[in-house]
């Protein structure tokens, strides 16, 4: 009988696919689509009268509250203008602890008593919302008679529209708290890390002779994802349900050849990223490059920096949109950290520096970085909040699937050191050894041919296995996971610079007076450095050396989610949460709560799923192909044939699947007695003797996939995923 095999007519549907035609790209440019589908503060302001637009400008660009009388006046005209683009409804668009964004709609159009219906969206709808949310991840922070959350407008962020073909509807930047005035959400805290860092870099700009009415954190993320004809997607359990594989042999030709990683983008590809870049053009989103990554079927794209409230909320934006559009081309764009074994994972560079109101990067070394006192100062107090909470950085990007990429010798180790260059531990060299005379000139890179013009060398050169890499004028937080938001990493970030912005800062006021300025920075950037700069290290970060030396340091090296998520609530971490308002102990306990039950919610999916691919999938397609076997063999011995060939291939398909079953029964071993404890303490067991048993039950398929006949093979294979464009 010959097997019907949809694997092959999967393959031909994959290849069978044509462009549809997606919109007029040729008579649009783009400087006329660019926010159109967002409320810009330009054209907020044209329609609102001055003095609410006054108080309103206040709020969004220093921080100051709202008063709520302009709430109406602002609610009125983004109604019109929504309305005027063709929206029916709006949302409070939020991002609860899932790491998701979350939203509920809500018609413009109210029923009067008439039995007619008016258009209704006043200062407090804008302003204020209560969507029945309680199914959203808490951590203990609510019990169910406080169950109802209610969403708060963040003005700071600007209003936008979503659209498809049959319709528009307004989104609303929301933070989402309890009635307690918990932060359920991750915006919360964000934006109050945002304020202790102003503050901070004020206190700090003031000892400069700088008055700045703002400070904030600026930041750009380089977005990694894997493109997959959908036609393969949907034929994979391990996909649909975990995003990534959990089975499947590494295919002859993998990334080794290097020639995918910045090599042309194949049509169907480019296609995809010209309609999603017009979309988050629509959106606003500045998003500036693109090209193909390293393994096969990856890509990159990177929007310019902006303001880190808008960036994170941009940063969901861009994920949605990339898996929105992606579909218009039988494509599905994958986020996870690790969907291919064996293959590079993706990861999301988060970079990050801070910056006045008026586009004065703080982290702007200039020609002379040793004159550049102000940027020794803030420098060394991020390399301090590094080297204080590397924990909590590690922390930040802890999930299930990162724990996959970090360490793999392809991402960041997961001890989190500081990369900052030649250049500038020439310099921090020069400080600890008394005083600073020169910085080492980093000299014009000629090109050697004089019609090219020399190249000023990058002094913050690159290095790719740090986690934390100081490159130019900004930090390159290197080990965030692609899928994840960014916004709890921005906020460790913010926090912990803002409390050693603090730090510094006392003790500079301590003898600014008495020493001067100059006299007395050096001494406290001396003692900072010398306190610190254990985590600064510029080499390979890949290597195993490094794990031994990094040990010697003290350095931490928190492996997994389950090493990581406990420090979360250190007393020292607890306390820094709450010293800046950033987040409360119970906060903080509901997050690691939240976070450690997503781990182990992950793994039982990705078990389960392993599972039944294993039991209902390969076991039958590895059984049949052992009865065709054992029938060829029987047969040869009929005929008075010689049957070693099949014979030995019935031997090995059989012990392949005795390994599978032992595996298995490996698997439902592992799990008895397992959760009984903490969440904490079952995520920590997951770790220990879940994942080493699912990881036998995908070696012994691998195997079997190594030697099953293809046709008879019932999952997209590995080749076929990555190279069918
Ligand atoms: P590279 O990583 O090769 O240096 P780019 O200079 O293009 O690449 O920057 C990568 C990302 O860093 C982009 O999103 C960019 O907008 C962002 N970036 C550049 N300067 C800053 C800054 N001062 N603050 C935050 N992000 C920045
Ligand atoms: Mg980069």
């Amino acid at each position: 009988m010959i097997q019907s095999n949809q694997r092959y007519d999967t393959l031909a549907a994959a290849k069978g696919w044509t462009p549809g035609t997606n919109g007029d790209f040729k008579n649009s440019q783009i400087a006329e689509i660019f926010g159109k589908n967002t409320l810009t503060l330009e054209s907020l302001r044209e329609r609102l009268p001055k003095v609410v637009w006054k108080e309103l400008k206040n709020t969004i660009e220093d921080g100051k509250q709202l008063n709520s009388s302009v709430a109406d006046a602002v609610a009125l005209a983004m109604k019109e203008w929504a309305s005027e683009k063709g929206a029916t409804h709006y949302t409070h668009w939020f991002q609860p602890l899932t790491g998701a964004t979350a939203e509920k709609h809500d018609s413009f159009i109210t029923p009067n008593q008439g039995g007619g219906a008016v258009a209704e969206f006043s200062g407090k709808e804008l302003i204020q919302g209560e969507p029945d949310a309680s199914s959203f991840p808490n951590g203990g922070v609510r019990q169910t008679f406080e169950a109802r959350g209610y969403t708060a407008w963040d003005p700071t962020s600007p209003v936008f529209l979503i659209e498809n073909q049959n319709g528009k509807y307004l989104c609303i930047p929301t933070a989402f708290a309890s009635w307690t005035g918990e932060a359920l959400d991750h915006k919360t805290p964000l934006l109050r890390s945002v304020e202790a860092l102003d503050t901070q870099a004020k206190r700090a700009l003031k000892l400069f002779g700088k008055e700045s009415n703002r400070v904030v954190s600026t930041v750009g993320c380089e977005q990694e994802y894997f493109l997959i004809d959908q036609e393969f997607y949907y034929r994979r359990p391990d996909f649909v349900s975990s995003n990534r594989t959990l089975v499947g042999a590494k295919p002859p030709r993998g990334q080794e050849l290097d020639d995918h990683y910045f090599g042309s983008i194949p049509d169907r590809v480019l296609s995809f990223m010209l309609e999603a870049e017009r979309e988050l053009y629509k959106l606003g989103i500045p998003v500036k490059t693109r090209h193909n990554e390293v393994a096969p079927g990856q890509y990159e794209i990177a929007p310019i920096f902006e303001n880190c409230n808008i960036a994170a909320d941009h940063q969901q934006l861009m994920m949605i949109t990339l898996k929105r559009v992606a579909r218009n081309y039988g494509l599905e764009c994958v986020l996870h950290e690790k969907p291919f074994d064996g293959l590079n994972g993706s990861g999301k560079h988060l970079n990050w520096s801070m910056s006045t109101k008026d586009g004065d990067n703080l982290l702007e070394p200039g020609e002379s970085p040793h004159e550049n006192m102000q940027f020794l100062f803030f420098f060394s107090a991020v390399i301090r909040g590094v080297y204080k909470h590397q924990d909590l950085l590690r922390a930040s990007i802890a999930h299930a699937g990162n724990d996959h990429r970090l360490g793999a010798n392809e991402a960041p180790p997961a001890i989190i050191s500081a990369f900052i260059g030649e250049q500038l531990e020439d310099i921090i060299q020069q400080l600890l050894n008394g005083g600073l005379k020169e910085s080492k000139q980093s000299g014009l890179m000629g090109l050697g041919t004089p019609v090219l013009p020399s190249l000023p060398r990058d002094a913050g050169d690159r290095n790719r296995t740090s986690p934390f890499a100081f490159t130019g004028n900004k930090f390159e937080f290197r080990a965030v996971g692609s899928s994840q938001s960014i916004s709890f990493p921005i906020t460790v970030l913010n926090t912990i610079v803002a409390e050693a912005i603090d730090e510094l800062c006392t003790k500079l006021e301590g003898s600014v007076e008495n020493e001067g300025l100059e006299e007395s920075l050096g001494k406290v950037l001396r003692d900072s450095f010398k306190e610190t700069k254990s985590v600064i290290f510029n080499g390979d970060g890949y290597s195993d050396d490094w794990q031994v030396e990094a040990k010697k340091r003290g350095l931490l090296n928190l492996k997994t989610t389950a090493d990581a998520l406990p420090t979360l609530t250190d007393k020292k971490n607890i306390d820094l949460f709450e010293k800046y308002s950033v987040l409360s102990e119970r906060e903080v306990h509901s997050r690691q709560e939240i976070f450690a039950e997503q781990y182990v919610t992950t793994l039982n999916i990705e078990v389960d799923t392993t599972e039944a691919i294993a039991r209902t999938m390969v076991y039958p397609a590895a059984i049949r192909y052992l009865n065709e076997l054992s029938t060829a063999v029987k047969d040869a011995k009929e005929l008075g044939i010689n049957p070693k060939g099949a014979e030995s291939m019935l031997v090995t398909v059989n012990n392949a699947l005795n390994q599978l079953s032992e595996a298995l029964t490996g698997l439902t071993e592992a799990q008895e007695g397992l959760g009984t404890g903490t969440i904490l303490e079952t995520g920590m067991e997951y770790k220990e003797t879940l994942i080493p048993a699912m990881n036998k039950v995908r070696d012994a398929v691998d195997l079997l996939e190594r030697f099953t006949a293809d046709d008879y093979w019932p999952l997209p294979i590995y080749r076929e995923m990555l190279f069918v464009k």
